[in-house]
């Protein structure tokens, strides 16, 4: 790996330079090290080196920098241009407009996962109990538990993760939007399992990705992100089969799977939920307009009301 040093024997030159100029300067290094979006990068990486928002930058182009804050910048971007994801280096990402607190503990929230929620607070609307119980599996940063209790507060969420850390990043996201509807639990999917108790909806944003497309990741998912978050080791659908099987027997009757898959898995989990018991399988596109979150519903049982 690389020393600072080596990456800007301009370091000294900085210190006295104007925020607009360490900008221009930023960019340029981000863009001979084949990183994108340097604008972006460079200046959430300068406002966090100087503790100010991202806008009050404009406000600041003919400020000076200090030696200190100039070090600070230097060492963030020396971490980025060594791949490490922006959000990291910060501690933040955002999640539906909630800002969350992340580390390379916890997967970094993804747009698609958005969707993901979304599909499940429409689920919710149909449900009408006074308290809906979910199961989110593989909570990470608390991103799914969060955003369900910041819209749609009447959910009871048990949420579980098999990595501690994960679970200390989740329970300070909880934390830092006063919620309290939500209960951590360690478990490892394969081994023990969870409560006596039935849930009206899963969610899942399960590792998914299969072992030959984990070797072709860019090196800030590949490197830097918890690869047992990311991916099974196998073909990428050991997660997803588990919670299809645990789902048919977790749920309620009538109860809804949710389930966040691969760009190329929707025939075969189709296939493996109509298996398992389930049917209304709908599939939703990301993006990119491909099919990537998958919905599924247990039937009722015969003759019970819906
Ligand atoms: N629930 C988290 C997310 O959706 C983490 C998922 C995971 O660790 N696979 O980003």
């Amino acid at each position: 790996m690389m020393t600072a040093s080596q990456l800007n024997p301009l370091l000294g030159s900085l210190t006295g330079r104007t925020v607009v100029s360490v900008l221009q300067w930023g960019m340029a290094q981000l863009a001979s090290h084949g990183i994108d979006e340097q604008r972006l990068n460079v200046e959430l990486l300068l406002s966090h080196a100087l503790d100010v928002r991202r806008e009050t930058l404009y406000a600041m182009n003919d400020r000076i920098l200090e030696v200190d804050e100039v070090d600070r910048f230097h060492q963030l971007l020396h971490r980025r241009i060594c791949h490490e994801p922006v959000q990291y280096i910060m501690g933040e990402a955002e999640f539906m407009g909630i800002s969350l607190r992340v580390n390379g503990h916890v997967l970094i929230p993804r747009p698609e996962t958005e969707i993901l929620v979304e599909r499940t607070l429409s689920v919710l609307t149909s449900i009408h109990k006074d308290r809906i119980d979910i199961l989110d599996i593989g909570t990470g940063s608390g991103n799914i538990p969060v955003a369900l209790a910041v819209f749609a507060p009447h959910v009871s969420v048990t949420s579980i993760d098999v990595s501690a850390e994960a679970l200390a990043t989740a329970a300070v996201n909880l934390s830092r939007h006063n919620i309290s509807s939500v209960v951590l639990v360690q478990a490892d999917l394969f081994e023990e399992f969870l409560p006596e108790k039935q849930f009206d909806v899963i969610v899942s944003n399960p590792p998914y990705v299969s072992s030959e497309e984990f070797a072709l990741l860019e090196p800030e998912v590949r490197d830097f992100e918890p690869t047992i978050a990311t991916t099974d080791g196998g073909d990428g659908l050991r997660f997803i089969r588990r919670i299809s099987e645990l789902g048919a027997i977790k749920l309620h009757p009538g109860g809804w799977l949710l389930m966040e898959i691969a760009y190329d898995q929707s025939a075969r989990v189709t296939e493996m939920l109509d298996t398992c018991g389930f049917s209304d399988i709908q599939l939703w596109n990301d993006y990119q307009d491909v099919p990537r979150i998958v919905q599924a519903r247990l039937p009722h049982a015969i003759g019970a009301a819906r």
